[in-house]
């Protein structure tokens, strides 16, 4: 890469050439194969390359788009989109790394600073994906789908107790974390009859949210809740939020959706509730350690819902973090500062 960094000289190997005017940036960027755990890497690079319609200043901005294998091809790269996290990244003289999930608690955000790497994540694109499993599993409870297809193995033909189906229209949904997942989460529910509160740091008004409390008041905000989707990133502030006392406040007859970090919530604790009917049943993306151990006893419990880390999960993921990717090449070029930038 050759060109002024975006926050202006500093010392990144001795390839920045601080005196060369905004727009001259020219970087190899690299795609590295652990985001074969999404996409096919290739379909992304090549959703990378510039093609006649793009911008011109996006083709000028780019020397190259390639895989990254080996940590020969991550020498030969400025900037790095990539699923995993590996320290070896720290000392590659990159200029900047892409997350392809929206979260990035796997990078150490304070190395990264200091060697004046920008990290930045892929929020903003899941809204719609997580927004419909989270009612998918809101659904499937209600209606009792999870339990016909468990029966449909055994061809076991039968009918729900009296009181077991209900309806979501009419029920109360909490969302923790009105981000773009949370977002996504109550517009839905709203549209199909579910009253919806929900908690963030910022107590400012969210469309779809009849009610928001701030962190400090999450026992009342899931108190009446028939429930409760954790959405929010995992950092020091959130780690073990939803815990014993938590799963205490809400009710017997709640759900707890989890599609944001498995450390988000207390898993002894949420497996303790369950064990104890305390709450009716779980749905659970993520887990602390993934892939979910064999052993594990959510594998089996009736109520609770497994998927694999899957809520993102859509088609069309490769070309909406192309879209993140491309925007802040042609960023980084001009000198601007990086969208969705976490470091
Ligand atoms: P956003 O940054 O758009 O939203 C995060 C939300 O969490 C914001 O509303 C924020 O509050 C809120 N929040 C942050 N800290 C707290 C806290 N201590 N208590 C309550 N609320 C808090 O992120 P996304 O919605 O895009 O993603 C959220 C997380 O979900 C990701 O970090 C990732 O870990 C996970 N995820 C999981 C996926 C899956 O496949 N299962 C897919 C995508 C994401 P405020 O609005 O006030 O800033």
């Amino acid at each position: 890469m050759t060109g002024t960094p975006p926050s202006g000289p500093r010392s990144h190997g001795n390839r920045f050439v601080p005196t060369v005017s905004k727009g001259a940036m020219v970087l190899v960027l690299g795609v590295h194969r652990s985001v074969d755990e999404l996409f096919p890497t290739g379909v992304l690079r090549d959703a990378l390359h510039p093609t006649g319609e793009d911008d011109p200043a996006y083709a000028r901005a780019l020397d190259d788009v390639r895989v990254v294998e080996t940590p020969a091809d991550l020498a030969e790269c400025d900037a790095l989109v990539t699923f995993e996290y590996e320290p070896s990244f720290l000392s590659a003289d990159l200029a900047w790394i892409h997350s392809v999930q929206a979260g990035v608690d796997r990078f150490p955000f304070d190395e990264l600073e200091a060697r004046g790497i920008s990290l930045t994540n892929s929020t903003g694109v899941h809204g719609d994906s997580v927004g419909e499993i989270v009612v998918g599993y809101m659904l499937s409870f209600a209606r009792r789908l999870h339990r016909h297809r468990d029966r449909e193995r055994t061809r076991e033909w039968r009918y729900p107790d009296w009181d077991e189906a209900f309806t979501v229209d009419g029920e109360s949904l909490c969302v923790v974390g009105l981000g773009t997942l949370g977002q996504g989460i109550a517009r839905r529910a709203d549209a199909l009859g579910v009253d919806v509160v929900g908690v963030r740091r910022t107590p400012t008004p969210v469309e779809h949210v009849r009610t928001v409390y701030t962190p400090g008041r999450l026992e009342l905000a899931v108190a009446d809740a028939r429930f409760v989707a954790v959405a929010t990133p995992l950092t020091d502030a959130t780690r073990g939020l939803v815990d014993a006392d938590v799963l205490a406040a809400m009710r017997e007859d709640a759900y707890l959706l989890n599609v944001s970090r498995g450390g988000v919530v207390d898993e002894d604790a949420l497996l303790a509730a369950l064990e104890a009917g305390k709450l009716a049943g779980a749905a659970l993306d993520v887990f602390e350690t993934e892939p979910l151990p064999d052993d594990s006893p959510f594998w089996s419990m009736e109520e609770v819902i497994v998927t694999p880390h899957a809520a993102g999960a859509n088609r069309e993921y490769y070309r909406r973090v192309a879209a993140i990717v491309r925007e802040n090449v042609r960023r980084l070029a001009e000198g601007e500062s990086l969208a969705n930038r976490v470091v």
